[in-house]
């Protein structure tokens, strides 16, 4: 094979390389940008939680405060009932209050009793599940960070590859170049052998003329249907 062929060849074989290469950082990008996905969606989970958690604790306050204030309503009723000169019909409405209040605040200490009781439960199960959104989380940063990892290796075999193309392109005379960069823009393989009688890259059957000029290979051979480069396999 003459030299200009096998620098074509090598040429061909970098860039089918660095093709697979960048589908390969594609994918990488993708798979990150999913895994962030999946960190936002597991904080905005937690977040949430921990909101039940708040207005739970909430209620339970609020309802500890109502039985404050009855509480103390029934107080200061009580304080006017013993101490102060009110008139008959206001003293029996106060102790009728008393007695209504005292129903209302044994039923609202049960409930503060029993929101109380639900806090601390819940408390402890949101512990746990912090605990378990903080590994989950962080299981998700090192899949990226082994994504990262990836990408730094990929990166260097391109930058690798890049400079092998630029070495063969140097080496390479300059018709064949400009038509190498033609053919590739057009074809993913501008480099393809030929099977039996036809072209590996148009399936065209190839002329006697062409085929005989390959097999003497003293020059670089194009199909005359698709112009790409041909490449006797036994070559
Ligand atoms: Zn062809």
């Amino acid at each position: 094979m003459s030299e200009a062929l096998r620098l074509l060849r090598a040429l061909g074989e970098v860039d089918e390389a660095l093709q697979k290469l960048s589908g390969r950082l594609a994918d990488i990008a993708k798979e990150e940008e999913h895994l962030q996905g999946r960190i936002a969606q597991v904080d905005a989970d937690f977040a949430r939680r921990k909101e039940e958690h708040r207005k739970l604790r909430l209620a339970a306050q609020e309802r500890t405060a109502e039985v404050d204030a009855t509480d103390a309503k029934i107080r200061e009723y009580q304080r006017k009932l013993e101490f102060d000169i009110i008139p008959y019909k206001e003293m029996e409405f106060l102790r009728e209050q008393v007695q209504i209040l005292r129903a209302k605040l044994d039923e609202l200490s049960e409930q503060a009793i029993k929101l109380m009781e639900a806090v601390e439960e819940d408390a402890k199960k949101l512990s746990q599940d912090e605990e378990s959104f903080r590994e989950r989380r962080a299981q998700l940063e090192e899949e990226i960070k082994g994504l990262e990892r990836k990408r730094g290796e990929l990166r260097r075999e391109q930058e690798a590859l890049e400079t092998k193309r630029a070495e063969i392109l140097s080496q390479l005379p300059a018709q064949l170049r400009q038509h190498y960069d033609k053919l590739r823009a057009r074809f993913p393989n501008p480099v393809v052998y030929v099977n039996g009688q036809t072209c590996g890259g148009c399936h065209l059957r190839l002329s006697e003329a062409t085929l005989l000029r390959l097999r003497e290979g003293r020059e670089v051979v194009t199909c005359e249907h698709c112009s790409r480069f041909l490449v006797l396999r036994w070559a």
